[in-house]
């Protein structure tokens, strides 16, 4: 096949006919599954002001550093969204969502940019799906954040997940921890890889995700932020782990586990797969108790998680997990000549009226591509239609699967197909 001229983007996906029905699929569970949690949708644009995420994220974190698509376009700084945390929290602030009352449970699904080395399981564009709780400090919410997260994951059948939990504490807890940290990893400086290096001045928490094999030995023998955390931020987090194992959700206490953003407070959790290979991560989130007053919003705790579809994907696959139906149609109706083929035309819109899908072909084909076309599309029924069958008023019905054939009347066709759909 020749090469096409023009094509996607490195690390962006075209979901073509065939792949979107496990799209949708999931999409309707996570639907479906967030209105039986009682969370509503919240939408916002693929584009943020560049500043909102900068202040969002953190200044100094990778995303802003180098992972941005970014673009200026006369006065305004434009960002494709990196992640949506905080667009929601922005849409939250802008449209004075905590004025409806009580926590704001949100979610939201859509596709996230970042400008990466693209791999397995890492793309520029990807999608992610995602619950955001705005306005309790409750560890309650974080609870029922992560039981919705585990929820959506076991309804699909992928169970055989690790839920790593951890408390990187309030500000004060962490200002403490992270002067530990430096004071700890200074002697040691010229033994880091050159990016622990880095973060050793501008963000100590990020050595401890470290996946270089030399930071290895040092990060485990670093201090722990649990002997770190204020009394505050210590109850909070026993707390959360008593909700989960009262829940019987299985976790793992993750010393070593921080977020990648600067805003994220008291609870991180990631939801790893051992089916992933080295992006292993398919969900992470935390609490974020500052960023809504950070970009100008009353002071809301809040908390959230963001999963991967393309790795839920990928995660699927490996398990053999098939999710959703291959593309059929109920009837396809086949055509022999010119009167057949306006009879069909006016047939289709009846049919599809019942709820009954319905198609023909277009392409003027014989009848046997007609055939054809129909076992492609995966019709469950065919109706032949000539001059002979107009004129009778009877037509060829035919069970595709089942090789058979009756003549009916279009009346008749139209009751076995709705008694089959019943
Ligand atoms: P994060 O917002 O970085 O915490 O990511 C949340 C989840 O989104 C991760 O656990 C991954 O499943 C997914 N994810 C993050 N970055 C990418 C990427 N570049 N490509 C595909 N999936 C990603």
């Amino acid at each position: 096949m020749a090469k096409a001229k023009y094509t996607t983007h490195l690390g962006m996906n075209d979901i073509l006919p065939g792949e979107i029905e496990k799209w949708q699929t999931l999409e309707n569970v996570i639907r479906r599954e967030a209105k039986i949690f009682n969370f509503e949708e919240i939408r916002t644009p693929i584009m943020e002001q560049t500043e909102l995420i900068v202040r969002g994220v953190g200044q100094l974190t990778d995303i802003v550093s180098k992972e941005i698509f970014a673009f200026k376009r006369g006065d305004d700084h434009y960002v494709l969204r990196p992640e949506c945390t905080a667009p929601v929290a922005r849409a939250f602030v802008e449209h004075h969502l905590d004025q409806r009352g009580g926590s704001q449970k949100l979610y939201y699904i859509g596709p996230m940019f970042r400008a990466e080395r693209p791999q397995k399981g890492r793309l520029r564009q990807f999608h992610q799906f995602g619950i955001e709780i705005l306005g309790s400090d409750d560890p309650v919410a974080d609870a029922e954040c992560i039981a919705f997260m585990m929820h959506i994951y076991n309804r699909i059948g992928i169970t055989n997940t690790k839920l790593k939990v951890n408390s990187i504490g309030d500000p004060e807890s962490r200002d403490s921890y992270k002067k530990a940290l430096v004071k700890f990893f200074q002697p040691y400086r010229e033994q880091l890889s050159e990016i622990s290096k880095k973060r050793l001045e501008k963000n100590p928490l990020r050595i401890l995700d470290s996946k270089e094999e030399e930071d290895q030995p040092l990060i485990e023998n670093a201090p722990l932020i649990e002997n770190y955390l204020n009394e505050e931020s210590a109850g909070h987090f026993s707390k959360v782990c008593h909700y989960l194992d009262e829940l019987s959700i299985p976790y793992e206490v993750d010393p070593h586990l921080v977020r990648g953003l600067d805003y994220y407070t008291r609870t991180a959790f990631e939801l790893v797969s051992p089916d992933l290979g080295s992006q292993d991560a398919l969900a992470g989130g935390g609490r974020y108790d500052l960023l809504v007053e950070e970009i100008g919003g009353p002071k809301t705790p809040a908390i959230g998680f963001a999963a991967g579809i393309e790795r839920l994907f990928i995660a699927c696959k490996e398990l053999g997990i098939e999710l959703g139906e291959p593309k059929s149609v109920d009837v396809y109706l086949v055509t022999l000549g010119g009167a057949a083929r306006t009879w069909a035309l006016q047939t289709l819109p009846i049919l599809r009226k019942k709820g009954i899908s319905a198609t023909m072909d277009y392409m003027g084909r014989s009848m046997k591509a007609q055939m054809k076309d129909a076992n492609r599309e995966n019709a469950t029924y065919a109706i032949f239609i000539g001059d002979h069958e107009l004129e009778q008023g009877k037509f060829t019905y035919r069970d595709m699967e089942a090789s058979e054939e009756e003549m009916l009347t279009l009346q008749e066709i139209l009751e076995r197909l709705e008694s089959s759909a019943t």
